[in-house]
């Protein structure tokens, strides 16, 4: 068998023409134009090309976008208060600090202060509640949410299938799991302490690899005709010193044995942006909604 290849930048480009229609539809009734504000803290150079890939896809779909690159010695504190200038700004409808961050700001603190209306990552702690209750309303974190739609386009109806996360980050692994529950699999989470992951990952009909260690997945591990989703991403550097990018799952073993997977780069990376301006797109649609209950509450007062 070989595997269908997931087509990760035609899925995302066909999200990017939904939010531009999105976007246009919003600003043609009469609402602002969607604004993202993205923070970065320090001069990583990974960070930077993230920041700059957002700023203009944000921007591609009809949304403004603001950068703030704050110096890697900036405190804790300056940090928090420019996060609260953009929870009170309205113009403002996305907020995202570019993680990581530098290891004397407490990252929880950081994800807690974001107003959670605005937490286009989704980590806030009110919106991992809402996501696990699986209620409405609630962001979502961008990397899952792609790697739900990438499923999507193989399965019409994944209820009762078995699904493994391996990895089990609060970024990706724990809510991809709480995802896949939300559409009734039968979801299993492994991780660093997990005994045999090979045998696990062959019970799985669908497999989600989210670890950041290249070429764990070997084709061996995969159940025949598996969807496997390839979320690791490691830069390598060749010997003559070029670098390219891997994935957690050995692809060239997989594509033998899994019915469709996702290809390391052009997989997961470019719909994790595309849900960013979703999501970014969905915070101004509520916050428009509140805003017309709002204005409707105060003319029935008058
Ligand atoms: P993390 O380091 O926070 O978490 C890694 C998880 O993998 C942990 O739960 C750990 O227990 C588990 N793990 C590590 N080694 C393991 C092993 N040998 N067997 C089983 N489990 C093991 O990482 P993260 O932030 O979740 O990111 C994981 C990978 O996904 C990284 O390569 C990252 O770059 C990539 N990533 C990609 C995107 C994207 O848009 N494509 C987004 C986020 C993260």
């Amino acid at each position: 068998m070989t595997a269908r290849i997931i087509d990760g930048k035609a899925l995302a480009a066909e999200v990017q023409k939904q939010v531009a229609e999105g976007v246009a539809a919003l600003v043609g009734g009469g609402v602002a134009v969607p604004e993202l504000a993205v923070v970065l803290v320090g001069y990583d150079p990974a960070s930077h090309v993230y920041v700059s890939n957002k700023v203009r896809q944000t921007e591609a779909v009809g949304m403004r976008s603001r950068r703030f690159v704050l110096d890697a010695n900036t405190t804790e504190r300056r940090l928090l208060d420019l996060i609260e200038e953009l929870n009170r700004d309205p113009a403002v409808n996305g907020i995202l600090v570019q993680f990581p961050l530098p290891p004397h700001i407490d990252t929880a603190r950081v994800v807690t202060a974001i107003r959670p209306d605005k937490d286009v990552d989704g980590f806030n702690p009110l919106n991992v509640g809402r996501t696990a209750a699986g209620m409405q309303g609630a962001l979502v974190p961008c990397t899952p949410l792609g790697v739900m739609r990438l499923i999507k386009s193989v399965h019409d109806d994944i209820a009762g299938l078995g699904a493994l996360v391996v990895g089990a980050s609060n970024v990706v692994g724990r809510p991809m799991a709480r995802l896949l529950l939300q559409e009734l699999c039968t979801v299993s989470i492994a991780h660093i302490r997990t005994t045999d992951l090979e045998r696990r990952c062959r019970e799985a009909d669908i497999l989600v690899v989210a670890t950041g260690v290249p070429g764990l997945v070997r084709g061996q591990f995969i159940k025949p005709g598996a969807t496997v989703i390839d979320v690791g991403i490691t830069r390598i550097k060749s010997e003559t010193g070029a670098e390219r990018l891997v994935g957690d799952v050995a692809f060239d073993e997989a594509i033998d044995v899994a019915g469709a997977i996702t290809p390391v780069p052009g997989g997961v990376g470019p719909m994790t942006v595309a849900c960013l301006l979703a999501n970014t797109l969905s915070a101004a649609q509520m916050e428009a909604a509140r805003s017309q209950a709002a204005g409707i509450d105060r003319m029935t007062a008058v």
